[in-house]
């Protein structure tokens, strides 16, 4: 069976962009640079994981973030190392077939396949609000999940019923966990979530067979074990009590914290502000916008996008301030270099 070093060579790429993959693979897993030599091992001789990706209640945003995700593999070796044995838009077959093959692929790869599921669960009526060939999204999940090796819940909707569950919840959408209680469920969140968190995890059961360490809400520890308010570069200035108060003035400007602009990074968890969107290059709050906590359970009710999580009681002394531009500084290098090495740089 194919590896991943076996794509790199068929699709004419060298040796070296073979191990910078794996290097930053490793990084982003956060396995200590020992373990390399046993990682490109793995990538050599490991066969590609194969996945089944459900659609249910969604938008296919996850989708689109997956496919984005460049910074760790090129975007034709990720979409030939992944092994999409079932998913509406990218598969070739349609109706028949394409229920065949996945019912195919799930005999075949039983026990060992990675089922990712985006959108939330309707069990109401039946699961009348969501059915694919004419069965319902309920029936379908749990008939996947039964030989499943790794269960996926990718985004907001499937993690926490996301948008679907939002007040008045019509259809009764509940998230992948609630589903399939009992069984373990990886939550990635976000709306969308971000692609290299994504194929990291995958990767990451290729290369240890199992899942990554998760919290207490099943989000791996390794993206989701920090706020984006912990990393983000804009918190020197935070600590320092500068605050942009709209978005053109000259607080804005100068790049001053978004907290009073409605900031909701100090209360959610996201790997945003290390690993960035669109090959390392920005993230909402780079942009000029606020973090309004897209990975946090019901985040579309909470509302208030640019409402402050409370109010700002003024500055801080100026010995606070500068120790708060010192972490921030530190916080600024590591993510500058986190960058830099998911960009290629050395
Ligand atoms: S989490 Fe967001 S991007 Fe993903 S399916 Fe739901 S609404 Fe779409
Ligand atoms: S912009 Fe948001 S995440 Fe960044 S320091 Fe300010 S409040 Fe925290």
């Amino acid at each position: 069976m194919e590896t991943l070093y076996d794509i790199y060579r068929r699709r004419g790429y060298s040796r070296r962009d073979f191990l910078k993959s794996a290097l930053l693979l490793s990084t982003a897993l956060g396995l200590s640079s020992s373990m390399l030599t046993d990682v490109v091992r793995a990538l050599e001789t490991k066969p590609k994981p194969v996945v089944i990706w459900l659609e249910f209640q969604d938008c296919a945003g996850c989708t689109e973030s997956f496919i984005r995700s460049t910074s760790l593999l090129p975007a034709d070796v990720l979409l030939d190392y992944v092994s999409l044995e079932y998913h509406e838009i990218l598969m070739a077959p349609s109706g028949f077939y394409a229920e065949e093959s996945k019912r195919e692929a799930m005999e075949k790869h039983r026990g060992k396949y990675v089922l990712i599921v985006e959108g939330s669960v309707s069990p109401d009526r039946g699961g009348a609000y969501c059915t694919v060939a004419g069965r319902s999204n309920l029936e379908l999940l749990k008939e996947a999940a039964e030989g499943a090796g790794l269960i996926i819940a990718v985004g907001s909707c499937a993690s926490w019923g996301g948008i679907p569950h939002a007040y008045p919840n019509p259809t009764g959408a509940i998230p992948v966990s609630e589903a399939l209680r009992g069984r373990q469920v990886v939550n990635i969140p976000g709306c969308p979530p971000i692609g290299d968190v994504m194929v990291s995890v995958i990767a990451g059961y290729v290369l240890t067979g199992k899942s990554p360490e998760l919290d207490s809400m099943g989000r791996p520890k390794t993206f989701y074990g920090q706020t984006v308010h912990d990393r983000c570069y804009r918190r020197p200035f935070y600590n320092a009590g500068r605050f942009a108060s709209s978005f053109d003035d000259e607080g804005a400007k100068k790049g001053y914290c978004l907290y009073r602009l409605g900031c909701k990074g100090p209360v959610t968890r996201n790997a945003c502000a290390t690993i960035r969107w669109n090959g390392g290059i920005s993230f909402p709050i780079q942009s000029g916008h606020p973090c309004f906590g897209c990975s946090e359970p019901d985040f579309w009710d909470r509302g208030m996008i640019y409402t402050p999580l409370s109010v700002v009681s003024g500055g801080f002394g100026l010995k606070e301030a500068l120790a708060g531009v010192a972490v921030g500084t530190a916080v600024g290098v590591s993510v500058a270099y986190m960058n830099k090495k998911l960009r290629g740089g050395k």
